[in-house]
Parts: structure tokens; C-alpha cells; sequence
């Protein structure tokens, strides 16, 4: 069907309304019409196919926010290649896992990421903002006529985004154009988009809430996107107030909101033009949304992951007061239960595990076959989400059953630091479990039994994990105990560690 890849959105778009304001880079100053912005889409496949580029070839993207990011899935999309965000936040081991499992061919990085990129073994294309004859702007002057789009489906494999794993290691999550076609579609009905829409976009382009959340529903749809490079609540504020900018739709985890609603900009700020501000991806404080509904904006809560690329609940703008603090309904054309632990549905009111359907739900793993195995039962995807659901069909995402903490945004897996703090030699035992923080939402605490005799203090344990793992995941506090307390089968009980340092058992 010539309508599920998504290559041929811009080219569309640009047919129609070339002078549409595409991307507006506030970094960097630059504005994009669709025409521009195809007319680079296609020097850029050139390009790419020049070097040799094919079906299936992965590209990797090592960038802060910026246009490039579109460029690159859009030529991806004409050849057939796959195109893999890589996490700024990472450090090179970390990166170095995920480039060995994933082989790309080439890596395209900002000149800020020299350092890391160089680092890593592969063959690399430079960005540079502030030269003309940088090698990608070279390779895009150079270029010949594009080649004719490979004919896609549904399944071809547009993007590979790597999440933190459950067993140590992350996962790379496939993503095909058909879900992010179907996400466009699904999540555009509920959030209103259309091509008036001009959505700010805070948050980073290489996890898929940026990207395929807040960005590229508005290109489907011919809308605009605004990016700021790094998020401040400050200058979030002034673009929204900005008349000439004309921001529309903001959409953010919660603590962008959290951080702006702290802001002495905020009572004054004209919020008037936004028709939605959309919130999810970690859970949300309830005087966050209420402090929103003052101001008059009522908070449109959505929930989703990576896998369900990403939207699979929301709440219609009608409901948000109404309904504080749900996550809203299944998204159209997919569908969502909520079972207990022998796979049976919970009755309204009842607490079980979310799991979801739809076309727009990840069908696996890229190179993990065991990981895709244990994700999915009878196509139906356990989200590691505990939820309830009203009478109404509402759903309330209320814990977690996977061992995941988020933290300003971010999702951590214990497993993954766990090995780390194991590398210690004075480290017997170890456990890490996310406790409240009033700044990041939740923060890493390592519960640590020492070898005896061997002395080891809170400090070498962060200063080990510096370097080793990205500064999100190491842990802000370390308590040293006897021992951990486990299940007859060996597992750490999590549960009562929380109850232990935090008082109690719930996610912040
Ligand atoms: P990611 O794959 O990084 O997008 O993370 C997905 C996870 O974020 C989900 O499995 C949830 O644990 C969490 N999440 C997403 N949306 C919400 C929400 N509205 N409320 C609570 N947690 C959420």
C-alpha cells in the first residue's frame, strides 16, 4: 500500500503547500520549508546510496536536536535503510554494546560528539552547524539525482531505538514504518493535529517520545515542528508566549511541566494559544496536573513505550479534568486488557498487568529473539505496567511490575547497574531501587553488601559508575546493609528494600 512507508510524507506535503514551514531549528536559526526540507531529503539518499547504502544497511545518528534528524529518516525511508538514534547521555562502552549489535554501516554525528564518535569503530559523517563546507553539507553539495524509492510495507524496519534492557543489556526495539504510519494516525485524532499545528518540540529527538511522539505526527499531518535544543523552562515559556512562533501543541514528560510551572515566568506567560498540552511517558504528580488546570491548561495525559511507537492510551482533551490523572483510552484501531497473573481479565476496579494490540506495536527485538519471546502472548504485548481501569474503560497506570525506574525522563533497568556495581571486588552483593526526587521524579539507590574486611565507601561506588554508565543511571546514594532480603528462589525483593528506604512500595 504506497500510503505505510513513510518516505514520500514530505514529498507529498511539499507538492501541496512547498512554502509550509516544516522545521524551525531555534538553535541554529534555521527554517525548513517542505520544499527545502525535500529537496535536501533527496540529496542526502543520494548520497547515502553513493556510499554504498542499501536495503536493510543501518545509520546511525550521534546528534543533539536538529534537523538532521528528519533528513536522515526520510533518505533511510527511500532506500530502505534503517536509521538508529543513538542516546547522547551514553558513554562510549555504552554506545560500543549497542554499535556491536547492531553493525551500522555508517555514523552520522554532530562535531559536539567528535570525541565519543571517534572513539567508536565505525566509519563516520560529520555535522557541523557553524561550517558551510562541513562533511555532510559536502556530501549533500555533492550529491547526484536520488534514486528511485525501494517499494516498502508495513513491516520493513524503519528504525532500531535502543531501550535499557531488563537483563543488563538494552534492547533494541524495532520500529517499522507501518507503526509509525499507524502512531500518526492514532495519536493525530486525539491530540488534534493538523496542518496548522505547531508543535514545540523540548525533549531528545533520539528517544522515540521526541521523535516519533511530538515530531513526526505534525510532519505526517503537514503541521511545523519548533526545536529547541536543549530544554529551559525560561525560553519554553517565551515560545509559547511568542505570537510570531504561534506554538500550538506542547508535548512533554513531566518534568518540563514541573520545571515551568516553578518558573517566575510562569503566571505571566500567554499560554492562550495552545490547543493541547500533552503529557506522559513517566508518571505523573497529581499537583503537577492540578497546578496546570489552574493556570487553565488542562494536562491531556497519555501513556505509552518505545514498543508501541509510542502512543497506546490517551485521554481526549474533554476529559482532562474529568478524568485527572488517567492515561485516557486506547488509541484508535488498537486495543488494551488488563490481566492478572494466570493471563485472566481484571474486572473494572482491579489492579493487573497492561498489555496492548495494534499496528502500531513493535513486532520484536532486533537481534533477540529470547527477548521478543517473553514480550508477547498471543500478539498481545505485556507492557511491565501495573494499570486498573474504571468503569468507564479508563486506564490509571498505578505501578510497575518491571524492575524500571524512570528518572527526568529517562528509563533505568536496575539489571544493567546491578552488573556494573558487581565489577566492584569489596561488592558481595547489590541492588538498586529508584526512591522519590522532588528534581529528576525518581533516582537510583544502590543497596550494597560488602565483602568483610573490604572497606568501600559511598564514593567509590558512584566514582566506579562514572564513566562506566551514563550520568542518569548512577545511582545518587548507596546504603550498605548485612544482607539483601530475597525470595526462596533467589530473587532481591525489591518490594520491601522500598518499603525499607523509602517507607513505602509505589513508584514516586
Ligand atoms: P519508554 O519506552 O522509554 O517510552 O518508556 C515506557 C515506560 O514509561 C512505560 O512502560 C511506563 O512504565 C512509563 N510510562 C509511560 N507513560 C506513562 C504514564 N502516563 N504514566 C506512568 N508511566 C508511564
Amino acid at each position: 500500500m504506497p500510503t505505510i512507508p513513510y518516505y514520500d510524507w514530505i514529498a507529498h506535503h511539499a507538492g501541496r503547500r512547498p512554502r509550509q514551514l516544516a522545521i524551525h531549528d531555534l538553535h541554529t536559526g534555521r527554517k525548513i520549508s517542505y520544499a527545502a526540507l525535500d529537496e535536501r531529503i533527496g540529496r542526502l539518499t543520494s548520497a547515502l546510496a553513493a556510499r554504498g547504502i542499501a536495503r536493510g544497511d543501518r545509520i546511525a545518528l550521534l546528534a543533539p536536536n536538529c534537523a538532521e534528524y528528519f533528513e536522515l529518516q526520510f533518505a533511510c525511508g527511500r532506500l530502505g535503510a534503517i536509521m538508529l538514534p543513538l542516546n547522547w547521555r551514553l558513554t562510549v562502552p555504552e554506545l560500543e554494546y549497542i554499535l556491536g549489535d547492531s553493525s551500522p554501516k555508517l555514523l552520522i554525528h554532530d562535531r559536539s560528539f567528535a570525541p565519543q564518535a571517534t572513539a567508536l569503530s565505525a566509519s563516520l559523517l560529520e555535522i557541523d552547524h557553524d561550517r558551510a563546507d562541513s562533511a555532510y553539507e559536502r556530501a549533500l553539495a555533492e550529491a547526484g539525482p536520488p534514486p528511485a524509492a525501494v517499494p516498502l510495507t508495513h513491516d520493513d524496519i524503519g528504525m532500531v531505538m535502543y531501550t535499557s534492557g531488563t537483563t543488563g543489556h538494552p534492547k533494541g526495539a524495532i520500529i517499522t514504518h507501518g507503526m509509525v504510519f499507524w502512531n500518526c494516525v492514532n495519536l493525530g485524532i486525539p491530540a488534534l493535529i493538523t496542518p496548522e499545528t505547531v508543535q514545540l518540540v523540548v525533549l531528545p529527538l533520539f528517544h522515540t517520545g521526541g521523535l516519533n511522539c511530538y515530531a513526526n505526527p505534525v510532519l505526517h499531518a503537514g503541521g511545523t515542528i519548533v526545536i529547541m535544543r536543549n530544554f529551559d523552562p525560561g525560553q519554553a515559556l517565551d515560545c509559547i508566549s511568542d505570537s510570531a512562533l504561534g506554538i500550538t501543541h506542547f508535548f512533554a514528560v513531566p518534568a518540563p511541566y514541573q520545571f515551568m510551572m516553578q518558573h517566575p515566568k510562569f503566571q505571566a506567560a500567554d499560554l492562550s494559544r495552545l490547543r493541547i498540552a500533552g503529557v506522559g511517558g513517566a508518571p505523573c504528580a497529581l499537583p503537577i496536573l492540578e497546578t496546570w488546570i489552574a493556570r487553565g491548561v488542562p494536562l491531556v495525559q497519555g501513556w505509552g513505550m518505545t514498543e508501541t511507537s509510542p502512543a497506546g492510551t490517551m485521554l481526549d482533551a474533554a476529559d482532562a479534568i474529568r478524568k485527572v490523572g488517567s492515561a485516557g483510552k486506547a488509541m484508535m484501531h488498537t486495543a488494551i486488557r488488563v490481566i492478572d497473573d494466570e493471563g485472566r481479565d481484571v474486572p473494572a476496579g482491579g489492579i493487573g498487568e497492561l498489555l496492548i494490540k495494534g499496528p502500531n506495536i513493535t513486532p520484536g527485538y532486533w537481534n533477540n529473539e529470547a527477548a521478543t519471546a517473553k514480550s508477547f502472548t498471543d500478539g498481545w504485548l505485556h507492557t511491565g505496567d501495573a494499570a486498573r481501569l474504571d468503569e468507564e474503560g479508563f486506564v490509571y497506570i498505578v505501578d510497575r511490575w518491571k524492575d524500571m525506574y524512570i528518572s527526568g525522563g529517562e528509563n533505568v533497568y536496575p539489571a544493567e547497574v546491578e552488573n556494573v556495581l558487581f565489577q566492584i571486588p569489596a561488592v558481595a552483593d547489590a541492588a538498586i531501587i529508584g526512591v522519590p526526587n522532588e528534581r529528576w521524579g525518581e533516582v537510583g539507590m544502590a543497596v550494597i553488601v560488602r565483602k568483610p574486611d573490604q572497606p568501600l565507601a559511598e564514593g567509590d561506588v558512584i566514582q566506579h559508575c562514572l564513566g562506566r554508565l551514563a550520568k542518569f543511571k548512577v545511582p545518587q546514594s548507596v546504603a550498605f546493609v548485612d544482607a539483601l532480603p530475597r525470595n526462596a528462589t533467589g530473587k532481591v525483593l525489591k518490594r520491601e528494600l522500598r518499603v525499607q528506604f523509602v517507607g513505602r512500595d509505589a513508584p514516586s
